[in-house]
């Protein structure tokens, strides 16, 4: 589970971290392609002039509308806007809705959201801003494609093919053997037949198909007569019941790219082998072009340069739409938006601000070799935002109450309160503090262990920017759990900090500083801290279902949590830093009345524990032995010779420092001889 509150250094008067300033990285390889394109202007382009004029690089990201958009598109929406904006250029939002099955108008309208949050902050986005390029569909282009491909038949570049899906993978051959079908020869006037006719709904689902003629026997299978159309009767998110024919990716997107002038068309990796494809389409169309309009087929059409990249993949983390779909279908997240899924909706519910993907994109750069990012860094690099920008505030998960009683009854003091340390901007604010208090339940034990340094019987520890207190006393309720504990305040300790030159006692560093809410100033809500969704650095790698390795657990709702007032008037998506408990922010599932937190991240990352030293431990008698002395002698040493906090400890067993210390008092306190 998440980690616990953890000891925090005090450290009076935080000053702010210095950020480094941008560090000039080298270009990388898409950068240098496009430095080239503008050398050699290609498409016109000058790379100086503004923008349009004669043109500056443009781009686009293309999601398909079947899910909502997660971690990995994050990294390309980025590397596609940050282009444009960084090359006096445009960037478009194209959905490439070509396959009406499984998409919806719910994901369409999801992506726009996620995609206007993550460019907002970098200046603008597809619909507003000085790179704005525009909203597309793909399916606003079915016409023209529909004449691009009968442009094509009549070329003899395309033919009507009737054989099924699986004959077509039976026929597919291999390296050395071609493919084969008995339609690639029929004459341009019947593919065009054919054609119309699919168009027209006259032939059932995947018994037509319109294919590219280009080569049966290339060693690059996606040019062995690819499919360009297939017959689908299925009603559509944009067009509805128009068209019963649709375009396949490859003969799509090439056309997409050229009818909104896309100078550089982006995408990963895997398309790679794709790109011999697209290029023969746009080509196959050009044939009988010309620049001026005087070739037989008119004006030639705009030939995007496509350049790839690798993934961005993360430990930890499973991403496509496809999977994250089946655990929102299996129940295993409550929804796409859940905070603890690698979508876009739910890192941004999770109070994740977008500037820490930006972050971590710059970080991890663009190449062309897939690698795993670990997602440690991504944790870090919204810490990095979060520290900078999120308020502090006070909040007490796991309430116990604290009497302080020599405070003046009924009075309330407002403490001064940095608000963020890293922002000097944001100045202070106050916080009222009086007699009785919340503190952490973890952060008071009846015995404390050793090395415990924080509240415990006749122990002193600060209340951050408020109070030293001394514990005097607790109380328990009827099952045994402390349910009070009663303190005493040193009035000279005003603002938390040790006055100097005070007496001895006050002046005594304190080790633990604690985080509090007045009970008499505070409100009440539920907070969820969240663990890693999945427990295995690459999920379903071990069994080959990630379902196996969903971590148990993942989330853990804290209830009657009590909170800094300030909160009740914060704004859905607000982030603060919670002092000694991490960064959070406010659901929108919250209500007034019922407030209800998510922990985007802990104050520092969890390092996976080290399995402790055995500490080796002596039972009374082998600690006597040791100490060459009489068992019935022990007790009587003990109290005469601990260190601080050893005269109450019960000697069942001492640590082997212990031993050691008892050795050297005895050394130097020889026993009496008889
Ligand atoms: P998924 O398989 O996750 O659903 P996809 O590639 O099918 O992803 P699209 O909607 O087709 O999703 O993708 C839109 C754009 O996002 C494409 O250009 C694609 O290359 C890019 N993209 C998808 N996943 C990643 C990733 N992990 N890292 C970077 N870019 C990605
Ligand atoms: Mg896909």
């Amino acid at each position: 589970m998440a980690e616990p509150p953890h000891e925090h250094p005090a450290s009076d008067t935080p000053g702010p971290t210095p950020t480094p300033g941008p560090a000039a990285r080298p270009l990388n390889f898409i950068e240098q392609i496009i430095e080239q394109d503008i050398a050699h202007a290609r498409w016109g382009l000058t790379g100086t002039t503004g923008l349009g004029t004669p043109r500056g690089v443009h781009t686009r990201f293309p999601p398909e509308p079947n899910g909502y958009l997660h971690i990995g598109h994050a990294k390309s929406i980025c590397l596609n806007y940050s282009l444009a904006k960084k090359y006096h250029g445009r960037f478009n939002l194209r959905f490439d809705d070509t396959n009406p099955s499984k998409e919806e108008q719910r994901y369409v309208d999801g992506i726009k959201a996620d995609v206007s949050w993550l460019t907002e902050p970098l200046g603008g986005g597809f619909a507003h801003g000085p790179h704005a390029g525009g909203l597309f569909l793909a399916s606003s282009y079915f016409e023209q494609m529909e004449e691009f491909a009968k442009e094509l038949i009549k070329k003899g570049k395309a033919y009507a093919c009737q054989l099924t899906a699986e004959e077509v993978a039976a026929r597919r051959g291999t390296p050395a053997v071609p493919a084969t079908s008995p339609y690639r020869d029929r004459p341009p006037e019947e593919s065009m037949r054919l054609f119309r006719e699919m168009k027209a709904g006259k032939h059932p689902d995947g018994s037509l198909t319109l294919r590219a003629r280009i080569d049966l026997a290339s060693p690059n299978f996606n040019l062995r007569d690819p499919v360009m159309y297939r017959v689908l009767h299925a009603h559509h998110h944009s067009t509805a019941d128009k068209w019963c024919i649709y375009p396949m990716y490859d003969w799509a997107h090439g056309i997409e790219d050229s009818l909104e002038q896309i100078t550089h068309s982006i995408c990963t990796l895997e398309f790679e082998n794709h790109r011999p494809l697209y290029d023969w389409f746009i080509d196959a169309i050009n044939e009988g072009r010309t620049p001026d309009g005087s070739g037989p087929w008119g004006t030639t059409i705009w030939h995007s340069r496509q350049v790839e990249f690798a993934k961005l993949q993360l430990t930890y983390t499973v991403l496509s739409k496809r999977n994250l779909l089946k655990m929102v279908q299996t129940g295993a997240v409550a929804g796409w938006d859940d905070p603890r899924m690698p979508t876009l909706c739910g890192i941004r519910r999770r109070g994740v601000p977008p500037e820490a993907i930006h972050l971590l994109c710059e970080d991890v750069g663009v190449t062309k070799f897939d690698s795993v990012i670990d997602i440690a860094r991504f944790e870090n690099a919204t810490r990095t935002v979060l520290n900078k920008s999120a308020p502090r505030a006070m909040c007490v998960l796991d309430p116990l109450r604290v009497v302080i009683d020599n405070w003046p009854a009924g009075r309330v003091e407002d403490v001064e309160f940095v608000i963020n340390p890293e922002d000097p901007s944001s100045g202070k604010r106050t916080l009222p503090f009086t007699g009785e208090l919340f503190i952490e339940r973890e952060d008071f034990m009846p015995e404390p262990s050793k090395g415990f340094h924080r509240l415990a019987p006749g122990a002193q520890v600060r209340l951050r920017w408020a109070y030293f207190i001394t514990c005097t006393g607790f109380e328990t309720g009827p099952d045994g759990k402390v349910n009070l504990v009663r303190c005493t305040y040193d009035p000279a300790t005003r603002g938390g900090n040790a006055p100097p030159g005070a007496d001895a006692l006050t002046n005594k560093k304190v080790k633990g500083t604690l985080h509090w809410i007045s009970a008499h100033h505070t409100i009440t809500g539920h907070v969820r801290l969240f663990d890693r969704l999945f427990n295995a650095e690459a999920p379903g790698e071990r069994t080959g279902n990630w379902a196996d390795d969903l971590t148990p657990d993942s989330i853990k709702v804290c209830t009657g949590c009590k909170l800094d007032p300030i909160l009740a008037d914060a704004p859905v998506g607000q982030a603060f830093q919670f002092e000694r408990l991490g960064y959070f922010t406010i659901d929108p599932d919250s209500r007034p009345g019922a407030l209800l937190l998510n922990r985007t991240i802990t104050l520092k990352e969890s390092t996976p524990e080290k399995p402790k030293a055995a500490v080796r431990t002596y039972t009374p008698a082998e600690a006597a032995h040791e100490l060459k002395i009489k068992q019935d002698k022990l007790p009587a040493l003990i109290d005469a010779a601990g260190p601080a906090g050893f005269a109450e400890r019960n000697p069942h067993h001492l640590t082997l420092d212990e031993v050691r210390a008892l050795r050297q008092w005895l050394k130097a306190n020889p026993p009496a001889k008889g």
